[in-house]
């Protein structure tokens, strides 16, 4: 079935019943051509109410957990009479409360312990979704539209990474063949959950904060869709945060490499696994806004046509720069560097940039400041010999760093494009850190003092004329 539409819900698409009208108006339309799957977010900051209330279960305090329960309950249970005929709102009430009940129960064990396993925390959070499907999938069917909510730990098998499992492509492949297939082609359009997962021997996972951008093209790659389209509360993709750069445009239509690019260097359209995959079959990805439906919105695709170049800035203010230097020269610079390495990995923290020098056998990377206390601990402790008898030197943190990307295809070929940038920098008295351009060479990133981060951005958009159509 090559004619098979994808659709992603975020949050704030889902945020209402008014929203999810809209939502459900966007199926139908799209129904009527051919047919859909679709995969939503809980109700806009739903994922962030469910976390707190665990919080609050672990630290035992009842009050902070019944406060958050009841405004759980308040908000969908007023979605759900707002959006559902009547004849339909006992049964989804029924099922809300059958939902709510499985959380409160969850809560309630953490309570009891006064600790959050992760694997509980990702049985409890994926409950957000779970709301949402229900409620997207009766509201459809009311309107005539044949529809039914899937939970997705049926249908994406991962990893045991809770809280940021990856899944495993090929048995994802076998279960969503066979529990959606057969929906899809007796005239079903399956509502499934955004988020979350489970492993194969069916413990609850999630995929990471925003993940269900990447369940939907998980479930877009396996299902041979022809279209993904992700809608948010966004234009499209656009050459530079507006809210940094006026000027700021949307780009009609950008590489997969691009995207992906961006958005793991701070562009918050997509969540940055998301375009993964797609890449085999070159599935083409839309980013729409379901709040302003005549934009066109951006394409992401194998490959545009047209002129290469730098496309677009991103920017990071929460990072922070580390740096490793050895003391002693007989210390082995690419050994201390593996180490260091592993050691980050251990922590789980993402390396964002990278940058060394030989001479002075010492190295600095880019992290974001919410990983730095792990990274650190994992660090201290991998290198606690060294530190201790002096071979290395302390290990450095500057948290008063930004950092920018310039992404484009084909950058290697603009001459003097590096020398540019710089210059735009400098020209507003900014200064320069480190520098590092990818082998790719699809993205230069600087990292700059913070306070100079913002005029930066500005700075490269005009020089590089981002917010100008090729
Ligand atoms: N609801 C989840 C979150 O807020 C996943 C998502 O919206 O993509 O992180
Ligand atoms: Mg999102």
């Amino acid at each position: 079935m090559n004619s098979l539409l994808a659709m992603k819900f975020g949050g704030t698409s889902m945020g209402s019943a008014e929203r999810m009208r809209i939502a459900g108006g966007i199926c139908a339309g799209e129904r009527r051509q051919r047919p859909v799957v679709v995969v939503v977010s809980a109700m806009s900051k739903i994922t962030d109410l469910l976390l707190d209330t665990l919080r609050h279960a672990e630290g035992g305090d009842r009050a902070g957990m019944e406060t958050n329960l009841r405004l759980l309950e308040e908000r969908h249970v007023n979605a759900c009479r707002e959006l559902l005929p009547e004849e339909r709102r006992v049964k989804a009430l029924n099922e809300i409360a059958a939902i709510l009940g499985e959380f409160r129960r969850i809560a309630g064990g953490i309570e009891m312990l006064g600790e959050r396993p992760p694997r509980s925390v990702d049985e409890a959070v994926a409950v957000g979704e779970r709301l949402s499907a229900l409620l997207m999938a009766a509201h459809l069917d009311a309107e005539g539209i044949r529809a039914e909510a899937v939970n997705a730990a049926e249908v994406i098998v991962t990893d045991p990474v809770f809280g940021n499992a990856t899944p495993l492509m090929e048995p994802t492949r076998q279960k969503a063949r066979a529990r959606l297939m057969p929906l899809i082609e007796s005239g079903v359009l399956p509502v499934v959950t955004g988020f979350n997962g489970a492993t194969v021997d069916g413990r609850p996972t999630t995929l990471g904060r925003g993940g269900s951008d990447f369940s939907a093209s998980i479930l877009a790659g396996v299902l041979d869709a022809s279209d993904l389209w992700i809608w948010t509360d966004v234009d499209g993709i656009m050459s530079a945060d507006p809210r940094l750069v006026p000027g700021a445009r949307v780009i009609p239509e950008i590489t997969y490499a691009e995207a992906a690019e961006l958005a793991y260097n701070g562009a918050k359209v997509l969540h940055p696994r998301t375009l993964a995959p797609l890449v085999e079959k070159g599935i083409p990805v839309w980013s729409k806004n379901s709040f302003n439906l005549a934009a066109p919105g951006t394409k992401i695709v194998p490959q545009v046509g047209g002129p290469d170049g730098p496309r677009a800035v991103t920017s990071m203010g929460n990072v922070a720069l580390v740096s490793v230097e050895a003391a002693d020269p007989e210390l082995n610079g690419s050994l201390v560097m593996s180490r260091a390495l592993a050691a980050l990995a251990q922590s789980n923290a993402e390396l964002l940039a990278m940058t060394s020098s030989s001479y002075r056998q010492s190295f600095c990377f880019l992290i974001r400041r919410a990983e730095l206390a792990a990274a650190m601990a994992s660090l201290e402790t991998g290198f606690s010999l060294e530190l201790a008898h002096g071979y290395m030197k302390p290990i450095q943190v500057d948290e008063n760093v930004g950092l920018l990307a310039v992404v484009g295809e084909g950058m290697r070929g603009t001459q003097g494009l590096a020398g540019r940038i710089f210059t735009a920098i400098s020209r507003e008295n900014v200064n320069i850190i480190a520098i590092a351009q990818g082998s790719s060479e699809l993205t230069i990133c600087v990292v700059v003092r913070r306070e100079g981060l913002e005029k930066a951005v500005r700075a490269i958009h005009d020089e590089c004329q981002l917010g100008v159509a090729p």
